[in-house]
């Protein structure tokens, strides 16, 4: 069974959520503060979090680091913060994917079973060396790339892009994280570039550059590898 600890202060809100969990065979833990969300997540270790930001004891971002120092449990923010900084600081804290409130049960339960099927299917972070998608394949080891059977020549740096976001399969990576890694902290604010590369991406790798289905932008935040 999956257990998901549900970190909110809004009481009416953790029942809707914890009903709607039963009944699809979750068991759930539930914190209405922080403190409380650590001590339950050391005692029953979750296999997914819904992460309130505003709770009355710390902020989210401080359980969140807590959480993250030892496990790798995705965590899902449902906050009403709806700024983009804040989501990309959430997102830079260590977390999954990020629900804005109001949202409807439905989208919470997709979300949370994507985050739970990532990580139940992908024994390791490097995970395996070949990516198959609809329209490309993708040799992380020998760096080759495929679409309709055709040789694709992707850049070094192209491929460094591709790298952390198949790491990263379905999970929003932020910009800056993307910058970081590929071209150094001093260009952290070179969103620029990001838009560049990932439109030579799916120029090169999407069946329909225009209407992106694997390389995804979520604006102001940053880019998402779907299969
Ligand atoms: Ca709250």
């Amino acid at each position: 069974m999956t257990r998901v600890l549900v970190v909110e202060d809004e009481p009416q809100l953790v029942r809707a959520i914890a009903i709607n969990l039963h009944a699809r065979k979750y068991e759930v833990d539930a914190a209405t503060n922080g403190n409380t969300a650590l001590r339950l997540a050391a005692a029953h270790p979750p296999d997914a979090v819904l992460l309130d930001l505003g709770l009355p004891d710390m902020d989210g971002i401080e359980v969140m680091r807590g959480l993250r120092r030892w496990s790798r449990a995705p965590i899902l923010v449902v906050s009403a913060r709806i700024a983009s900084d804040e989501k990309v600081r959430a997102l830079d804290a260590g977390a999954d994917d990020y629900i804005t409130k109001p949202f409807s049960m439905d989208e919470l339960l997709a979300r949370l079973r994507v985050a739970t099927r990532r990580t139940s299917s992908a024994p390791s972070a490097g995970g395996e060396g070949t990516v198959v998608t609809g329209g490309f394949v993708l040799d992380l080891v020998t760096r080759e790339a495929t679409r309709d059977g055709h040789t694709v020549r992707l850049t070094p740096t192209e491929w460094q892009l591709l790298e952390i976001l198949v790491r990263n399969t379905g999970r929003l990576v932020s910009q800056r994280q993307l910058l970081d890694e590929v071209w150094g902290p001093t260009h952290r604010t070179h969103s620029n570039y990001l838009r560049v590369y990932m439109a030579q991406l799916r120029r090169k790798l999407e069946p329909d550059p225009t209407h992106p289905r694997h390389f995804i932008t979520a604006p102001g935040m940053g880019y998402r590898f779907e299969r």
